[in-house]
């Protein structure tokens, strides 16, 4: 049984610049990542499940409307929200994830529900929605997610005629958490809007287990921003769980590996928090910044935005 636990979490990957940034966004940032490291943390100290630690820490990320996952998601082509989420178990291999969800509050309660009470891995669309509403979670209206400044994004995108990586000037909204609790177990969550002014259910990474969302106790848990579309080629997370679990990489190694040299080499600009079993954190980008914080029982506490 392992003492050692902690937690990492991402707010989005990308071109992050203290250029562009007040002093005033900038705490509210720091203020939203505080609050979700916190939330997760408290349970972990507790001697709570990592499960239940990013869920908490990716509840809370999404009820912070600056990132784009639950409020604050991207408009879509046709003016919606159209959620993705996912959650993984690295104890038993059991994931729960869903994708262009609307009207949900927390896709990730509604990911973990699939998780456990639904027989399945992944659930979509308006199926999502009729099964979250079974199992009685939190729905809201559409006015709920509008936030100004997304509705913005979608207009210019729209007279542009692109489909945008959640801001003009490259930046991934979306919001994940990894941990590794007191009993040694990992798991990993995901939540994001996916692509502003998306067409035709686009579904990204953030979803699919193994590309953007992967926990496996043998090794290690990853959550992922970015292109998603080459994160999914690339199959991100499950390609630095292997490469520990085959080849007998260290963590960072692997992350290195997979976002400095594979990544950049097909263009997938982007990021991935990621803790191993004995609690090593990596935070690793090839963009110029990532929202991300991360707390362990060592003492190790940060929380950073700027490459
Ligand atoms: N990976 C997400 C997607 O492609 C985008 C992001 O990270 O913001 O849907």
């Amino acid at each position: 049984m392992s003492n050692k636990f902690g937690i990492a979490i991402h707010g989005g990957a990308g071109t992050i610049l203290r250029s562009t940034m007040t002093p005033q966004l900038q705490e509210q940032y720091e203020q939203g990542l505080n609050n979700a490291l916190n939330a997760g943390y408290s349970i972990l100290e507790a001697g709570g499940s990592a499960l239940d630690a990013v869920e908490a820490a990716v509840a809370s990320l999404e009820d912070f409307p600056l990132f784009n996952a639950g409020k604050g998601a991207v408009f879509s082509n046709t003016g919606q929200h159209e959620m993705d989420a996912a959650i993984m178990n690295g104890k038993t291999l059991e994931a729960g994830a869903v994708c262009g969800i609307s009207h949900v509050k927390n896709p990730v309660h509604v990911a973990r529900a699939v998780m456990e009470h639904s027989g399945h891995v992944m659930l979509a669309g308006k199926g999502a929605e009729d099964f979250a509403k079974s199992q009685g979670m939190a729905m809201e209206d559409e006015d709920y997610f509008f936030t100004e400044q997304r509705y913005q994004q979608w207009q210019q995108a729209m007279k542009d005629d692109v489909v945008q990586l959640d801001h003009t000037d490259k930046k991934f909204g979306t919001v994940g958490a990894v941990a590794l609790d007191q009993h040694g177990d990992l798991a990993a969550s995901t939540s994001t809007g996916g692509l502003t002014n998306k067409k035709f259910g686009r579904i990204g990474d953030s979803p699919v287990i193994g590309a953007g969302t992967y926990a496996n106790n043998n090794t290690c848990a990853i959550s992922c921003t970015g292109v998603g579309e080459l994160f999914i080629r690339s199959v991100v997370a499950y390609d630095i769980s292997c490469l520990i679990d085959y080849k007998g990489l260290s963590l960072k190694d692997a992350c290195d590996l997979v976002v400095k040299d594979k990544l950049v080499k097909i263009g997938g600009e982007g990021g991935l928090i990621a803790i191993d079993k004995d609690g090593n954190i990596e935070m690793s980008f090839n963009s110029d910044g990532m929202y991300r914080a991360c707390k362990d029982s060592e003492g190790k506490c940060e929380v950073l935005i700027y490459g």
